[in-house]
């Protein structure tokens, strides 16, 4: 497989640098441009996508070494990602921007292995990689002993989460042809064949096929590989794994033609949530998100705040912390093998003038300090990818990379939890600000990394999505901060300004006090937005806002719950957010004042750049800024 993997490098890079003088000449032909149209000279100089799959030909004819292991097929694959990447760059898109030139990839970023779609109207045509055999023929294969004999591939569905399947060995043996050495007719256990490339001497290429052995993970499987006519294009992906032989792990992705997966339990779920007849603002910050919603006529006001605890706030400070320390250490590793590159630091610098003024023979520094040496134009003398790296050095690269990979996963599966949770509780029909988080992230890196709103809400907006397409909902709606300004008004429709640090509303007008964030929410959940594709339609419903105001009981105590109340009960979860419900409390009937001032619609006013001065507390702790920032000018816009 490695050798497959350095076959497809060596040719995809030979069409990289194919591609980056083409594109040159291109750039360069500027009269032949002007004079027979930019097209001709395209077509002139070999960029089109027959020219690349023809190029890709001959170097396969030409090198013995590459039909060894790589089928025109295959080459041709490849050849095609090259010319899309040069057309992205060559032609600029509906909006007129275009790609950087094309440049020779890296070996340690080389992935996939493209493989050719699944022709559903040809019978049999599929080229290079195939999956062959049935669900049945592989769970008749690797029956799990505790499996009943004539059990099949519906009856395992009904096998309790827990118990397994199927019972593969740890090495699983690779299929045999059938006797008409077609594998169209294999109907066994399931494998990858590729046919083709040096093939005609060593046969097909065929590998056994691992599927997910647990009972809990067999609905996902038999729904997405019962119907062998959904299947649609295979790739071969490698990825990093430092644990493994080699380093690499090798997979197969099957794209199939089908619609997703999704668990009885949370179509069960999303259904109910379709029921529900609610109106959500969604008030996000740097360090929480703060949803409220009320049901159709304004009552029964529910709360839910997110935010990391403290356990794991410190879980993710240490891990933060550890990533740091390798992050060094991989930095020394560097600095040791690439001496000539760095220079001292200050100290190494005096101690050598030190003992060279004392006549002490010079001492050989074996990790300079300083800085990476540069050239008169300030960038590195040698480009930073032709450092010599120990093994070790890539080794702890390699792990670095994989354990991000994992902590991104792991935050985006809580996300969608916390998000079908909130979804569940508040309905499909939600309002957020629409804000940039990207450019939160350059102001508070730390804070935003750690916490992820953008991943929360994405999560939210999908959840929505999914609920909404049950029913009326309309899902997650953006609403521009502009014309509602939620922060600096009362659900009276009173302006009530507040600077950062002002964690609690108090309007004069209405009397209604509440967490700063809590309100914000509110009012959101009574914006509506004319068009949902401009933000810039949402316009606050005040008349809705002061029924809710008048009609709906406790919501005082649910806007103004303290936080740290929500945060004892809250259920527990492991290494996560923990959303902290409030949900209808009793509470007196409060009475709205007579003052009835309207919200005034505010003209988009141009931005000026960032605040002159930086906040210095987030926006989840009340009380540590003097900050006469607006919650507007909080979050900026691009
Ligand atoms: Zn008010």
């Amino acid at each position: 497989m490695v050798q497959r993997y350095r076959a497809a490098f060596s040719l995809r890079r030979a069409l990289q640098r194919q591609a980056a003088r083409r594109c040159r000449a291109a750039t360069a032909a500027s009269h032949a441009r002007a004079g027979r149209g930019a097209a001709t000279v395209r077509e002139e100089l070999g960029l089109t996508r027959e020219a690349f799959e023809q190029a890709a030909s001959r170097h396969l004819e030409r090198s013995r070494h590459l039909a060894h292991h790589l089928s025109k097929a295959l080459a041709m694959h490849s050849a095609d990602a090259v010319w899309t990447a040069a057309a992205r760059h060559l032609v600029p898109d509906a909006r007129g921007q275009r790609a950087g030139p094309p440049s020779p990839g890296r070996w340690w970023t080389f992935q996939t292995l493209p493989g050719r779609a699944c022709s559903h109207t040809i019978a049999h045509k599929w080229e290079t990689f195939r999956l062959v055999g049935t669900l049945a023929g592989h769970l008749d294969r690797y029956r799990s002993p505790s499996l009943s004999a004539v059990a099949t591939v519906g009856d395992a569905g009904g096998v309790p989460r827990g118990g397994s399947v199927l019972a593969q060995p740890r090495h699983l043996q690779a299929p045999t042809a059938p006797r008409s050495g077609s594998w169209w007719e294999h109907r066994g256990a399931l494998a990858v064949v590729f046919a083709g490339g040096p093939a005609a001497r060593a046969g097909d290429l065929v590998l056994p096929v691992r599927l997910p052995a647990g009972a809990g993970a067999w609905a996902h499987t038999a729904h997405h590989l019962t119907d062998p006519g959904a299947w649609h294009k295979l790739d071969l992906v490698r990825t990093r794994a430092p644990g493994q032989r080699g380093g690499w792990r090798y997979a197969a992705h099957l794209l199939v033609l089908a619609p997703p997966y999704v668990a009885p339990p949370t179509a069960a779920r999303r259904a109910a949530a379709a029921q529900l007849d609610r109106r959500a603002g969604v008030d996000v910050n740097v360090s929480n998100v703060t949803v409220v919603s009320f049901a159709a006529a304004g009552t029964d006001g529910r709360r839910t705040v997110v935010t990391l605890d403290q356990g794991e706030r410190q879980r993710l400070a240490a891990a933060a912390d550890r990533a740091r320390r390798q992050a060094r250490a991989l930095d020394r590793s560097r600095r040791a093998t690439n001496r000539a590159q760095y220079a001292w630091s200050r100290a190494q610098e005096r101690r050598a003038a030190r003992r060279a003024a004392a006549g002490l023979r010079p001492v050989t520094v074996s990790l300079p300090r300083g800085p990476r040496r540069p050239t008169a134009a300030g960038v590195p003398e040698q480009a930073y990818r032709r450092d010599a790296c120990s093994a070790a050095y890539r080794h702890g690269r390699a792990r670095l990379s994989v354990a991000a990979a994992a902590r991104t996963r792991a935050s985006q599966a809580r996300a969608r939890q916390v998000a079908a949770d909130l979804v569940a509780t508040h309905g499909a029909r939600a309002v957020v600000e629409a804000a940039d988080v990207g450019v939160w992230a350059r102001r508070w890196g730390r804070g935003v990394a750690a916490f992820t709103p953008g991943r929360l809400v994405r999560a939210l907006a999908a959840e929505a999505a999914a609920v909404a397409r049950l029913g009326a909902a309309p899902g997650l709606v953006r609403a521009a901060t502009r014309p509602t300004a939620c922060s600096q008004h009362c659900l009276c429709g009173a302006r009530v300004p507040k600077t950062l640090a002002d964690r609690v509303h108090r309007c004069p007008a209405c009397g209604l006090t509440g967490d700063r964030d809590a309100v914000a929410a509110a009012v959101l959940a009574f914006v509506t937005v004319t068009d949902p594709a401009d933000p810039g339609t949402a316009r606050v419903d005040v008349p809705a806002a002061r029924q809710a105001l008048a009609d709906c009981p406790g919501l005082h105590a649910v806007l103004s719950e303290s936080r740290a109340a929500p945060l004892g009960r809250r259920r527990r979860r492991p290494g996560g957010w923990a959303p902290a419900s409030a949900r209808r409390r009793r509470a007196a009937r409060r009475t709205a004042g007579s003052v009835r001032p309207t919200i005034p619609d505010e003209p988009p006013r141009p931005h000026h750049g960032p605040p002159e001065t930086t906040p210095r507390a987030s926006a989840g702790h009340a009380g540590r800024g003097r900050d006469p920032v607006h919650r507007q000018d909080f979050w900026p816009r691009a």
